[in-house]
């Protein structure tokens, strides 16, 4: 059980530092992941993690870059959104649909990872998690049907596979 320091991102006590896997992560992770890491291998796909365990100060920053619009922000469709002319409420809106508010987020919890498929990048990629990399014919479209079907049996669920309200389908927080 987590408490509320660590269940908003404000502690860091109850995840580990894997460098191996470049990320911080709850404990009760590891093992799942490295077992779906190892059976998305035996398919061909390299399971690397982009984001993994975040603190309340990492994700500030990102709501802040976006709210101050240093970073875009997307529409649904993950198309760029025109923030410049929006007011206080509706930017908050807009940020939200892709970003959890800091103290929010699922990431603070350490069991929340955001994974990219090493083995599909073309040299020089940048990586953007957005919708149309998981689309057919998109480069990590292989890598969210292999998803799709095999990380329940490691225990995993994908909270943004679907609309639930909150935060944008087929991307994180
Ligand atoms: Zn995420």
């Amino acid at each position: 059980m987590l408490n509320e320091l660590e269940l908003t991102g404000r502690a860091r006590t109850h995840v580990a530092q894997h460098d191996e896997l470049g990320a911080a992560l709850h404990p009760a992770v590891v093992e799942p992941f490295l077992a779906l890491r190892e059976a998305a291998a035996r398919e061909g796909i390299e399971l690397e993690i982009c984001s993994g365990f975040r603190d309340f100060a990492a994700q500030c920053r990102i709501w802040n870059l976006k709210f101050r619009g240093e970073r875009p922000c997307y529409d649904a469709r993950g198309n760029i959104r025109e923030t410049a002319t929006l007011g206080a409420m509706d930017l908050i809106d807009a940020i939200l649909g892709w970003s959890a508010l800091p103290g929010a987020s699922r990431h603070h919890w350490g069991c929340d990872i955001d994974v990219i498929d090493r083995a599909a990048l073309p040299p020089d990629y940048r990586v953007r998690l957005l919708p149309e990399e998981a689309e057919p014919g998109g480069v990590f479209h292989r890598l969210h049907r292999w998803l799709d079907e095999n990380v329940a049996r490691c225990g995993f669920f994908r909270p943004y596979r679907e609309y639930r309200g909150g935060c944008t389908p087929s991307r994180g927080t």
